[in-house]
């Protein structure tokens, strides 16, 4: 399942003569002048001759522009047109699944479907003996050179959305620089929107900037200030006057006054912006406002930061436009494809578009007039003193505010609604902080290492356009050496070449490989899918205590992994015995179940059996029902073993104090024990005291039966939680 483009089966003149007969097509020559007004065809000799005298060549612009749809096209037919067709070899990477599909359809598209596009994701690719350009993840090519191909047949890498620094991007371009030396006749290029590009130039040793100038239309900006003295939206009843001895409330109040803002809006102003969370009825009267005042309808983008914002604000701003013309979508990495192609189609009335920041650069949409910042979004920072990572909600940054303003002005002049502040968004970051710089290293850690065994890891990685704290790479080390990846001397263990290979988290892939050896392949392939998908029970804001009833239904041996796997197998149940898809559907609308999730892990549950037999774990022919891999598949106590071989040392102590069944109630003849949740301690094997999250299947747990819990997750908000806790007992 390797490989890039082949296309040795075809002489150059063939390709030559295929490319000119679809040239002459009509249907090219509309799509070639529909794209003609792509800014980025003006930059296209200019494009090439960089590209002829220069290994690497950088390209800014911004989005929407034609850097990802247009320039693998030229760089193809300039090939073509010269009759070194058959040399052509192009990978295209993308930061997220979702984009590289929708890409490679659209350039397909353009091409009139002649087979020269493909893509490739994990598990997943659509590609032929024709294709020469092919859309693929990061990870897909870290995968190939982490197998050691060196991308021989490969002539060029385009690397886009660099400006994005996930690790995998930084990891691939800390790889790129080095093939470059092995590789004589590749060519990079690097694709970013105008952010940041400077770091780049200079890691490639000055390597030269190709810039396309942009031909955004003009977007008013609307600030908090002006959004809430133009729409009056005066959520609590204005407190004039009262708080104005305080010192800094009166100079938060002249200044407004001074602007002419009215006594209701400056109260206003100055409680949304002492508060944290996210006004959502501001965003529906921002709305609400565009819609009613608006000469004609158009798109609107609200930025939010998470999928949950994104529900509660579309609950909120539903109901104002029951009877209106208008479609209402989400949008984010996890939807379905079919579901995120909703939103390319062109509506009549009012398209309302509430989305996370994927819409931010990599996907264009081009009815967009309007679009509403609330500002926010959601980051992991990783302190490797105590090895916790927690999920900070954030302003954005400049560069990302600027990114998301541009959206509106696409096709015509636009306007930006910003839930923020002028003077908020003078402390804002200026620029994202690299992923690599706050994250756990372990993983990548890993791949270099398997990569590279001779080469000391830590050095490598200081290599990196921004290289890692020193605290953290150590830290990631000494983890490995606890998963058994790699041993006191410091060599890669085989283990640790196998938890390698398979596309999930390490302590995971350690379950996997645990599994096969044990022989009870099927539920921990549930098991390991369930754990890297979203949450399988959905637990939403106002029923939150049925949602919880739900999932205590499936409760079942001390565990939340199992009580999962419990659900999923009667999901799945259903299926085998001939339910119909509204049966299905039911069945998973009565319990809280999520739909997308319980799709997800069957397909995460094929990719990884696929991985496991490539990796010779499993026959290649065998399903995962095969009997010789499930001989203990229903041995409970087993697969907690392995549950526990996988996660460990992630395993954590239950004191239960000796007087815990108060006297009073005793005498009373009610031993029931009340809040049981606070009766117990549990402290973490290494650090201490830590709590279970309350939507554990173990949170108030009255009988322990054993003293010892295993879990998968642990992080930092108001106390340090555990998540995904199993008990652990003796005797399989
Ligand atoms: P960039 O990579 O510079 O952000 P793209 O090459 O992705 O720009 O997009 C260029 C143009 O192609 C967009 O402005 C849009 O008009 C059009 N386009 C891109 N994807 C699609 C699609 N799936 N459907 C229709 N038009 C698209
Ligand atoms: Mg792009």
């Amino acid at each position: 399942r390797q490989g890039g483009p082949r296309c040795d089966k075809f002489s150059d003149k063939q390709i030559r003569e295929e490319f000119e007969t679809m040239c002459r097509q009509d249907k090219y020559a509309e799509m070639l002048a529909m794209r003609k007004k792509l800014p980025a065809f003006a930059a296209k000799e200019d494009f090439l001759r960089q590209l002829e005298k220069n290994r690497v060549v950088v390209v800014v612009g911004e989005t929407g522009c034609g850097k990802t749809t247009q320039l693998p096209q030229f760089i193809l037919d300039a090939l073509i047109e010269s009759d070194k067709g058959s040399t052509a070899s192009i990978l295209v990477t993308q930061p997220r699944r979702i984009s590289a599909i929708s890409v490679a359809s659209r350039v397909s598209a353009e091409r009139l479907e002649d087979g020269s596009v493909g893509y490739a994701i994990r598990g997943e690719s659509k590609r032929t003996d024709k294709t020469k350009l092919l859309f693929c993840t990061t990870g897909v090519v870290l995968r190939r050179l982490g197998s050691g191909d060196i991308l021989r047949g490969v002539s060029h890498v385009m690397v886009d959305e660099v400006h994005e620094r996930s690790v995998d991007g930084d990891f691939l371009l800390l790889e790129l620089k080095e093939l470059l030396k092995k590789h004589p006749s590749l060519k990079i290029i690097l694709m970013s929107a105008t952010i940041n590009h400077e770091t780049f130039i200079k890691y490639f040793n000055d390597a030269p900037l190709l810039t396309i100038p942009g031909f955004a239309h003009p977007v008013t900006d609307k600030y908090l200030e002006d959004a809430i003295s133009l729409i009056k939206y005066h959520p609590s009843a204005p407190r004039a006057g009262k708080k104005k001895t305080d010192n800094a409330m009166k100079a938060f109040w002249d200044e407004y006054k001074s602007l002419g803002l009215d006594d209701a809006s400056i109260t206003a102003l100055h409680n949304i912006t002492r508060s944290d969370g996210i006004d959502y009825h501001l965003i529906a009267a921002i709305v609400n406002h565009i819609a009613s005042t608006a000469e004609k309808c158009g798109g609107i983008l609200i930025f939010l930061p998470g999928v949950q914002e994104i529900r509660q604000c579309i609950d909120v701003i539903r109901p104002l436009f029951a009877g209106r013309k208008a479609d209402i979508f989400p949008l984010h990495a996890n939807l379905s494809s079919e579901e995120q192609r909703r939103v390319f189609v062109k509506t009549p009335g009012w398209k309302i578009i509430a989305t996370t920041n994927v819409a931010e650069t990599s996907i264009t949409i081009d009815d967009v007039i309007y679009v509403v910042d609330a500002g926010k979004v959601k980051e992991t920072q990783y302190d490797p003193d105590t090895g916790l990572s927690r999920l900070v909600e954030q302003w954005v940054t400049h560069a990302a505010a600027r990114q998301r303003r541009g959206r509106a002005g696409r096709t015509q002049p636009g306007v930006c609604y910003k839930l923020y502040t002028r003077k908020q968004e003078l402390n804002m970051a200026k620029f994202p902080v690299p992923e690599i710089l706050r994250v756990p290293l372990e993983s990548i850690s890993l791949t270099v290492k398997v990569m590279r065994e001779e080469e000391d890891v830590k050095l490598f990685l200081s290599r990196a356009i921004d290289p890692p704290k020193v605290a953290a790479m150590e830290r990631a080390w000494s983890i490995l050496q606890e998963l058994g990846a790699v041993d006191e001397a410091g060599r890669l263990t085989p283990l640790g070449r196998h938890m390698s290979a398979l596309p999930v988290d390490l302590r995971l892939a350690k379950m996997l490989i645990l599994a096969t050896v044990f022989q009870c392949l099927n539920p921990v392939l549930t098991i390991v899918a369930t754990l890297s998908s979203k949450p399988l029970f959905l637990s939403p804001m106002d029923k939150r205590d049925e949602a919880a009833q739900a999932r205590a239904r499936f409760s079942t041996g001390g565990s939340d992994l199992l009580t999962d796997l419990r659900a999923y197998d009667e999901c799945h149940g259903l299926r085998s015995k001939g339910q119909g898809q509204a049966a299905i559907r039911s069945f998973c609308e009565q319990n809280f179940i999520s739909t997308t999730t319980i799709r997800d892990i069957t397909t995460l549950r094929n990719d990884f059996v696929l991985s496991l037999a490539d990796m010779g774990f499993i026959p290649l022919s065998s399903t995962p029902s095969t009997s010789a891999l499930n001989k203990n598949s229903e041995n409970l106590n087993l697969i907690k073993a392995v549950i526990l071989g996988g996660l460990w040392p992630h395993v954590a102590r239950v004191h239960l104090p000796s007087n815990r069944i108060k006297f009073d109630k005793v005498q009373a003849g009610t031993i029931q024990r009340e809040n049981t949740a606070k009766e117990y301690k549990i402290f973490d094997l290494r650090e201490g005291r830590v709590f279970l999250h309350p939507g554990s299947v173990l949170f108030g747990e009255a009988v322990w039966k054993s003293p010892f819990l295993v879990y998968f997750h642990k992080y930092l908000s108001s106390k340090v939680f555990l998540r995904d806790a199993t008990e652990v007992c003796g005797g399989i």
